[in-house]
């Protein structure tokens, strides 16, 4: 064996008997950023002019063959530097020597479009192949739309492409993608297939030339289109990836390149894509803390403790048990244990129902948690979370006790969603082990949790944390301390807008319709039915005690002294048919509102919709503002993975920060301006914070400021 390949490259290459192995080592996945990219070329080269070689094998390492572009240069020159993948793949194609991708674990992407400008392919099982593109608003550019058709036909490729989910390379093992299909080991089979290739003097099969015979491909198409539209609402990337893949079937193979190269510039600017691009870069950029290394060492997290079998103490072990954790869940009673327990076994059941759990991961799941009354088995877990009552009396007698008992070094989190993370560290000896792990409801199915650093919270506390909410499944974001962390603290804000839409004029139904339109999962006033009246009505009532001076009187406070709670009680800001949901308009609800506008000396006018979203959606955007200003959250895109997972913003217009990056931040400034200048307006509340205000007149973005806690 003869090796060319310098000893820490991105690439290895290795001679043996005519054969060219290209190793790809760019861990994790080899994506093919512009330096693997021209490694990739230069052995091309090297293996076309040395007449002792005959054929080239491409081959991954650790994670697999590929995962495609490197997100790192998104939105950089390196991205399209030359060779580009567009480059490559041409020369692999037009390669005079056989090149035979080599295909195990990643395969997606670019990763996917690079192997199938080989002339060969072979697989071994356990590989996943993709080309999930859409997933960004995008779709596969460089000829995947175009190659894959040809080789596992129109409906199966259609599929791959319109839901970006991956294959399992067994499901393709009989496909046109696989030319051989190994349970051994792929190097050596695709060695052995190169050099039966050669042996055979095997004409080069260029998917290019394959053809594709699709009769009735005009109806295929046209049923493809009308159910990809019902699914994709407003995103415009499945319905042009069935255009590709119609071009594929329906011209010339070098006429359908260019059509799909089209589709994908033009989805390239959709501001849907831009926006999804911006998620994605956000859910990788949470986790990185700006002053937590990424080498800070972790705390070791094997057992748990739950404090709480109520709502959220419930879900939160099941989110546990389901990474195989085990828990013990901690009450105050076996009644509420058993209740706790039962409810538990009750949302899995659902699992089961719907297939999605079998009944012995259920049973085996289960076994993983360990009910207790008493705090003595808590001595051995290595982090504890508190899910009991909302109450600083409750928390104070949790925390005293975990901190007679627990070990030292393990770590003590709060689930609190408005009291003071640092009075609560305060009630321990150690607040530096304290933190706040902010799960949202229910805590088995929402991804979002917002970690909650307090003044003394260590380093490696944090760092543990944000390790463990991956391992969990959970988006984690950072937030400091205060009264309401970042999305709750966002979403009152929200809701004072949304109710002064109501004492100007607005019905609920209209205020709920105009945000429903703007994309949001679910209106404000359909969100209090579903969270319960009564909670806000309770905290009100607390402030307006606690701030005499002060007026925090609400139209929902008639509701509740009517009995309208919400959805448990059939009745609320809508009403609501016995087993049902839906919520429907109620004109006893428009008197009640009639009249409090009355009694407030308020005279009706009509509302529009562009106001309501207006006014909603900009007083998010300038509390999310304060939040940057404040240094409680670390960044911008931080608040928009918060309001995206936490509060059903639509994730195509990428958060609330991200969206007044789009409309331009002058404009959002002098909207808020005009707002804040209408008679009655508060105009604390309205006026632009100066974060906003400074970044406006400077001509910049929320996306692209770094600044004081950044
Ligand atoms: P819950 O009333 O459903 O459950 C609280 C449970 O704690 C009850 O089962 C109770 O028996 C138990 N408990 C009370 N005192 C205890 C003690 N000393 N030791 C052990 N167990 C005790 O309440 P919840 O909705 O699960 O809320 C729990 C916490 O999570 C609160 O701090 C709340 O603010 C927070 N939170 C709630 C939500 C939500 O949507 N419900 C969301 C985020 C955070």
């Amino acid at each position: 064996m003869v090796e060319y390949g310098a000893g820490m490259s991105k690439l290895a290459f290795e001679a043996t008997s005519g054969i060219a192995v290209l190793r790809l080592d760019n861990p994790p996945v080899n994506s093919l950023g512009h330096e693997l990219r021209a490694l990739l070329f230069d052995g091309l080269e090297r293996a076309a002019a040395d007449d002792g070689i005959e054929a080239v094998v491409v081959i991954g390492s650790g994670k697999g063959f590929s995962g495609g572009a490197d997100i790192r240069e998104f939105g950089t020159p390196k991205a399209s530097a030359q060779p580009n993948l567009l480059a490559l793949i041409r020369a692999i194609e037009q390669s005079g020597k056989p090149v035979i991708a080599a295909i195990d674990g990643i395969c997606m992407g670019g990763g996917l479009e690079l192997a199938l400008a080989c002339h060969y392919r072979v697989g071994v099982p356990g590989a996943r192949i993709a080309l999930p593109e859409v997933k960004l608003g995008l779709l596969p550019g460089a000829g995947g739309t175009q190659r894959l058709p040809r080789l596992i036909g129109v409906e199966a490729a259609l599929n791959m492409i319109v839901s970006g989910a991956p294959v399992a390379s067994e499901n393709l093992r009989v496909s046109g993608l696989f030319d051989a299909f190994s349970d051994g080991d792929l190097l050596a089979a695709s060695v052995d297939f190169a050099r039966m290739v050669v042996a055979e003097r095997r004409p080069l099969k260029r998917v290019r030339d394959l053809s594709i015979v699709m009769p009735n491909a005009e109806a295929y198409f046209q049923f493809a289109r009308n159910s990809v539209k019902a699914a994709a609402g407003r995103y415009p990337a499945p319905l042009a990836c069935v255009e590709a893949v119609a071009a594929a079937v329906q011209q010339p193979f070098d006429a359908g390149l260019k059509r799909e190269r089209e589709l994908f510039m033009s989805l390239m600017l959709s501001p849907e894509s831009a926006a999804l691009r911006h998620v994605f870069q956000a859910e990788r950029a949470a986790s990185h803390i700006l002053d937590v290394p990424p080498d800070t060492p972790i705390r070791e997290i094997r057992r748990v403790g739950v404090i709480g079998a109520g709502t959220m103490g419930g879900g939160i072990a099941m989110t546990l048990i389901n990474a195989g954790l085990p828990v013990w869940l901690l009450e105050t009673s076996q009644e509420a244990l058993d209740r706790g327990l039962a409810t538990i076994r009750r949302n899995y059941q659902g699992a089961l129902r719907k297939g999605t759990l079998t009944e012995a991961s259920l049973e085996k799941r289960l076994s993983l948690i360990t009910p207790i009354l008493d705090y003595a088995p808590l001595r051995d877990a290595d982090l504890i979370i508190e899910a009991v009552f909302e109450s600083t009396q409750v928390k104070k007698q949790v925390f005293e006790r975990l901190d007679a008992v627990v070990k030292p070094g393990a770590i003590l989190a709060s689930n609190t969603s408005a009291l003071n993370l640092d009075a609560i560290a305060q009630f321990t000896q150690r607040p530096e082990d304290v933190i706040g792990l902010h799960f949202f409801s229910p805590a088995n199915v929402m991804r979002l949790l917002e970690v909650v650093r307090g003044a003394k919270t260590a380093r490696d506390v944090l760092a543990t944390a944000m390790e463990l909410a991956k391992r969990i499944g959970k988006i984690a974001v950072v937030a400091g301390v205060c009264d309401g962390f970042i999305g709750n603290r966002m979403v009152a804000r929200y809701g004072v807008a949304a109710h002064d839409m109501i004492m100007a004029g607005a019905l609920p139904q209209q205020v709920d319709g105009a945000l429903q339109d703007f994309g949001m999962a679910m209106g404000p006033f359909r969100m209090s039915d579903l969270a319960g009246l009564d909670i806000g009505w309770a905290s009100r009532k607390r402030r307006a005690e606690e701030f005499p001076t002060r007026d925090f009187s609400n139209v929902a406070d008639k509701l509740c002294e009517a009995g309208r709670f919400g959805q448990k009680t059939a009745a609320g800001w809508y009403r609501y048919e016995a087993g049902s949901r839906d919520p429907i308009p109620d004109p006893q609800v428009t008197e009640l509102i009639d009249k409090y506008r009355a009694q407030k000396g308020i005279t009706p006018r009509q509302v529009t919709n562009e106001e309501i979203v207006e006014r909603c959606v900009y007083a998010l955007i300038n509390e999310g503002a304060r939040i940057i200003e404040d240094g409680i959250a670390q960044r911008s895109s931080d608040v928009d993975l918060v309001y995206l997972n936490g509060y059903g913003f639509p994730a195509y217009r990428g958060g609330p920060m991200f969206y007044a990056d789009q409309i331009g931040l002058a404009d959002v400034a002098r909207g808020l301006r005009r707002i804040a200048a209408t008679p009655g307006a508060d105009t604390s509340f309205w006026t632009p914070a100066s974060l906003l205000t400074s970044l406006a007149q400077e001509g910049k973005t929320f996306s692209g400021y770094k600044g004081s806690a950044s």
